[in-house]
């Protein structure tokens, strides 16, 4: 028996995961391109700052 795990992404800001169903938005690091940082619909119109996992860029 298969089992599929779907994983979702988490939040950068407030690691909340990301469900299909949410307005949420993904981008690289602008700064190094190596992650892709996931924000919420929370995060974004509470316009939190976002850290890049892999440089500490911090952005909004
Ligand atoms: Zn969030
Ligand atoms: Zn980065």
């Amino acid at each position: 028996m298969a089992v599929k795990t779907v994983v979702f992404p988490h939040c950068t800001s407030c690691n909340r995961p990301i469900t299909p169903d949410m307005k949420a938005v993904h981008f690289t690091c602008p700064n190094c391109a190596k992650v892709t940082i996931w924000r919420c619909k929370i995060c974004r119109e509470l316009v939190r700052l976002y850290v890049c996992p892999a440089c500490g860029f911090e952005g909004p």
